[in-house]
């Protein structure tokens, strides 16, 4: 596999100088025997950024995907997650994950989702920063906060979260918790970045995909990134893989932009924060 892709993507810089390529490859909902195919498919169109988590229960997959490339690891940035039945052992979460990737060092280690009803996020929050401290992570960053679950974390913490990845995309787009995370130097990360497809058939979306000569998907992409948003969209489709990266070309004007932000309806897809429990993940 040649090393240098075709397409550059942009990097964004988190809170602690760590780059991370602004469009990325997510892996939810890709079997466990599918992974290794498809994210070796990834790597090869280009994508250098993946994210994964224990909950998807491909890790491994990922793992062999990436011995496979022969990339240098330091090209590759590569986030996994805290699951929510294991807030209460960080530690033995975290090496499992590790060894499952087959990594020394894990890029964005991300608590899954903040599970107020467990009452543990705080406490794992703290063992997320020895972690880091012990360099076994780059950056350390939470998933699904809302704007009380942000405040609780910084009351406490000692390393403001590098990232906030929360559900976004033209039809819901959490104007106001974006805004918060970045006001409190935490980047947004978008999952369901198309609204896991249900997004791409929007008037607003199709006809700017006419004018650009562009795909629904690509308008899309380019929306979050034009906002500064980091997206990590899924494919297990190779001829996507490269469309959607392909995105990183396309430039949309402000006013584009508007027309996009004027989808939204507050419906979201995935759970609710304040109340998802999702132990089982
Ligand atoms: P996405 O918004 O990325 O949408 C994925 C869906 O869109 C799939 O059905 C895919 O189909 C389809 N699709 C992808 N590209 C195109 C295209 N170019 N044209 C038409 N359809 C397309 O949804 P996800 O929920 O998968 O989110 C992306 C990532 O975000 C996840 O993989 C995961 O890494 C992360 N995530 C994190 C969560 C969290 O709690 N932190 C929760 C949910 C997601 P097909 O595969 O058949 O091409």
């Amino acid at each position: 596999m040649t090393h240098r892709p075709e397409i550059t993507v942009p990097a964004t810089t988190l809170n602690n100088g760590v780059e991370i390529p602004q469009l990325g490859f997510g892996v939810f909902q890709v079997p466990e025997d599918e992974t290794q195919r498809v994210v070796e498919e990834a790597l090869e169109a280009g994508y250098r950024h993946i994210d994964t988590a224990a909950a998807y229960r491909n890790e491994a997959g990922v793992g062999a995907a990436i011995a496979a490339s022969g990339i240098p690891r330091e090209q590759l940035f590569i986030t996994t997650k805290l699951r929510n039945g294991e807030q209460g052992k960080p530690f033995d979460a975290f090496e499992a994950s590790r060894r499952a990737l087959g990594l020394d060092y894990v890029d964005l280690y991300l608590i899954h989702w903040p599970v107020p009803s467990q009452g543990l996020f705080v406490t794992a929050w703290q063992a997320m920063e020895k972690i880091y401290q012990n360099q076994l992570v780059r950056s350390i960053g939470v998933s699904n906060f809302l704007a009380e679950h942000l405040e609780t974390l910084l009351e406490s913490a000692q390393v403001v979260p590098a990232v906030n990845q929360i559900e976004i995309h033209p039809t819901f787009q959490q104007g106001e918790l974006a805004a918060l995370s970045r006001s409190r130097g935490i980047a947004v990360e978008a999952y369901s970045p198309l609204g896991q497809g249900a997004d791409l058939g929007a008037e607003a979306v199709t006809a700017l995909a006419a004018v650009h000569g562009a795909t629904p998907a690509q308008i899309v992409l380019a929306w979050h990134l034009k906002q500064g948003t980091i997206v990590i969209p899924k494919t297990t489709r190779a001829a996507r893989m490269r469309e959607n990266l392909a995105a990183a070309t396309l430039e949309l004007t402000a006013a584009q932009v508007d027309e996009i932000g004027a989808l939204d309806s507050g419906a979201r897809i995935g759970g609710d924060p304040a109340t998802a429990a999702h132990t089982q993940l």
